[in-house]
């Protein structure tokens, strides 16, 4: 659909995150001519949310250090910014949306970023001392209730379980972690990465506990600890719930788009209404590289779909089908992600994963001499090439993958 885009004309972004924020600016570097209107929920002005579970929650950075842009920024992209501000009905066919402040708001484009909010633990009861991290407010309140020496019982052994319990227990807390898997970020990671950072985590003086059928919070007022269902307590003094996110979609099923796990968008990041994008944790989209829909949960995805709707929404036509890549900083350990474990057939080390710290180590997942996926912990140049050789389908030499005195230049087949 070709789009001439005129002063006149409204687009509307519901969703002040990482997508929100990037499809708004970049709509109008497309050449949107219109109004611009981004509405967030929250009061601060967007944000990076990686560093809620790490620089934020240690106290080295506060929220204003981690703005993904300036307010002058909006301003000179002629982006109106609505923040503290909900969206609590879509009307598809006047066009119009209804905010929670009773005023109504016509769009001649709307983009839906509305991300994920995190799984509750069913049946807890409201106990003081119990938090989820989702927010930088979030993360501040658990920073506020996180004293020298206090226990921590976090629950949930992901990204967010973890990156929180390095924080906690390098700031003297002791920490115990109950993850109901039988390995730690069985979602997201390899075995051999979930063995490592069980490991690592053991070393800093993490209580790791996996395998844990189910728990119940105990307390009356505030928390004092959590049963898992064998009867063991830990007590505790502050409990934090990571046990995973579900995609926010409550506008798009009420007003009748299409939606499964998350918004289901084309590779134009389109819904099914054409004058309806969405961008983000909250989309389920079509991967020619995969040859599957996709919900993905990262910074990358929620950036790159975005800027791919705004081109869109400004009559482009543009696919979205970038390579999936994660990071994670643990302790003084940084791993990074490129490509989805989904059909690999087998897997390579290059390095000591068992005497990893400082010189880090990388696996690669390969399929014949074609890599899949990788892992790289402290070895952020292999992760550069493998970025490349996994999203150029590039055939790679094992031999040199596993052998450290090869460099990363030696890692494409010479027959490529
Ligand atoms: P997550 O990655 O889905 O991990 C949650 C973990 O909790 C899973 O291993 C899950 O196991 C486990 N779990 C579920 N119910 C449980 C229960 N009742 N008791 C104990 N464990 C339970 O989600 P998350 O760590 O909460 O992170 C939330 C979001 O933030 C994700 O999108 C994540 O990617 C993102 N995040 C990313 C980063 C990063 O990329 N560095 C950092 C922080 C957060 P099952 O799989 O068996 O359910």
């Amino acid at each position: 659909m070709s789009v001439v885009t005129s002063q006149s004309q409204v687009c509307v972004v519901v969703g002040a995150g990482h997508a929100g924020s990037a499809l708004a600016v970049q709509l109008r570097k497309e050449g949107w001519a219109g109004r611009i209107v981004l509405i967030g929920e929250e009061s601060h002005l967007p944000y990076h949310r990686p560093p809620l579970s790490k620089a934020v929650l240690a106290g080295e950075k506060t929220i204003d250090a981690i703005l993904l842009r300036p307010q002058t920024h909006y301003a000179a992209s002629g982006v109106e910014l609505r923040l503290g501000e909900r969206v609590v009905a879509l009307n598809r066919s006047a066009r119009t949306l209804q905010l929670s402040t009773g005023e109504e708001l016509h769009y001649d484009f709307l983009a839906l970023c509305t991300g994920t909010f995190p799984r509750h633990l069913p049946d807890a009861p409201a106990l003081e001392g119990v938090f989820q991290l989702r927010t930088a407010d979030d993360a501040v309140r658990i920073r506020a209730a996180a004293g020298v020496g206090r226990r921590a019982v976090i629950v949930g052994g992901g990204y967010i379980g973890l990156e929180v319990a390095a924080v906690l227990v390098s700031q003297g807390l002791q920490v115990t972690v109950l993850e109901a898997a039988s390995r730690l970020l069985r979602r997201v990671a390899s075995p051999v990465i979930s063995a490592f950072f069980a490991d690592l985590h053991a070393r800093h003086g993490v209580k790791v506990l996996t395998s844990v059928a189910g728990v119940e919070l105990l307390g009356d007022g505030h928390v004092t600890g959590v049963r898992e269902t064998t009867g063991t307590v830990h007590a505790a003094d502050l409990v934090i719930v990571g046990i995973g996110v579900l995609p926010e979609t409550v506008l798009a099923n009420k007003s009748g788009l299409e939606v499964e796990n998350g918004i289901v968008v084309d590779e134009y990041a389109r819904t099914s209404d054409p004058f309806i994008y969405a961008a983000g944790d909250c989309t389920l989209h079509p991967s020619a590289r995969y040859g599957t829909r996709l919900r993905l949960e990262s910074v990358q995805n929620a950036l790159d779909q975005a800027r791919v709707a705004a081109a869109n929404i400004c009559g482009k036509n543009v696919l979205y089908d970038a390579l999936p890549w994660f990071w994670s900083d643990q302790f003084d350990t940084k791993l990074q992600s490129a490509g989805l474990l989904l059909d690999h057939e087998h897997h390579v080390v290059r390095g000591d994963v068992r005497n990893a710290e400082g010189k880090g180590f990388s696996v690669f997942y390969l399929r014949g001499d074609i890599m899949i996926a990788a892992d790289c912990v402290n070895r952020a140049k292999e992760f550069i090439t493998c970025k490349r050789l996994i999203s150029e389908r590039i055939r790679v030499n094992v031999a040199a993958l596993v052998d450290e005195h090869c460099s990363v230049d030696d890692f494409a087949a010479s027959e490529n």
